[in-house]
């Protein structure tokens, strides 16, 4: 299972960015190429936004799924995109995308993920996985069996922290427990930080990724736009690709004074 992880010739850990939310061609375009020749392997957007609320951008649809194909063309970088329904899953194959994601407010329904996992039943992609909002491991859990089950052979696992009532300086908290409990279930299924998600905000990026890194996760995935106070959504979080660079410079001179 954590094969797929070393077709990436990687030194450590494995990075996918780019932006929350694909805006328009340019942009998609732009952030890639500031993205190549860089530390990361595998570009994000979303084409399909599941907002909590209605009234946001709703995302812009299958077209930019053409968009990602000629970013791909031009950058060589793998294209990621989240999906949330068969639908979603078919469109996403038929442009040749590389890695599925699955969302956290998709994560906590069954019919969808199993129906998610019907259609990419022993599939080739990369197919990652988020928590659930809430704080639920069996249902995170059930989640991966169901497309562990389907015969999904490149699958991973993505901690974007837990939706809470309570105040906290966290969008999503952390408990980090639960994603170290995950993984000593299932340790061949590289597992992913997302501390865009659970920061909430840029200027503690950097923090969250060096704990995700102290613990031994294989990844992180971190939003990235070339301007990220205009963001069609995401805007506090997000940071630009030479913001990006300078995280990995810093968490790589952090690695080297230990
Ligand atoms: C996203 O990755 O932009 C997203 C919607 O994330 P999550 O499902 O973690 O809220
Ligand atoms: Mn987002």
């Amino acid at each position: 299972m954590r094969a797929w992880l070393d077709d990436f010739k990687l030194s450590h850990p494995l990075v996918i960015a780019g932006p929350c939310s694909a805006e328009t061609e340019e942009q998609v375009l732009a952030i890639a190429h500031e993205l190549k020749n860089s530390d990361v392997s595998i570009f994000r957007a979303g084409i399909w936004k599941p907002r909590t609320r209605p009234g946001g951008f709703e995302g812009i649809g299958e077209i930019g799924l053409q968009w990602l194909q000629k970013a791909k063309a031009e950058t060589g970088l793998l294209m990621a995109v989240e999906v949330a329904n068969a639908a979603h899953v078919k469109m996403a194959l038929e442009h040749d995308i590389d890695v599925l994601w699955i969302g956290a407010r998709t994560s906590v329904n069954p019919f969808a993920i199993q129906e998610i996992a019907d259609v990419l039943k022993d599939t080739d992609k990369i197919v990652l996985l988020k928590n659930p909002v809430n704080p639920d491991l069996s249902l995170w859990l059930g989640g991966l069996e169901r497309l562990y089950n389907a015969g999904i052979k490149k699958l991973g696992v993505i901690h974007r922290g837990f939706s809470t009532y309570e105040k906290s300086k966290y969008r999503n908290n952390p408990e980090w427990q639960i994603a170290i409990d995950l993984q000593n279930r299932f340790p061949d299924i590289p597992l992913i930080c997302d501390p865009s998600h659970i920061a909430g905000k840029r200027d503690m990026i950097l923090e969250v990724s060096q704990q995700a890194l102290d613990l031994n996760f294989d990844g992180l995935i971190i939003e990235t736009h070339t301007d990220p106070d205009h963001a069609w959504s995401d805007a506090a979080q997000q940071v630009t690709p030479d913001a990006l660079k300078q995280i990995f410079i810093d968490l790589r001179v952090r690695k080297e004074t230990d």
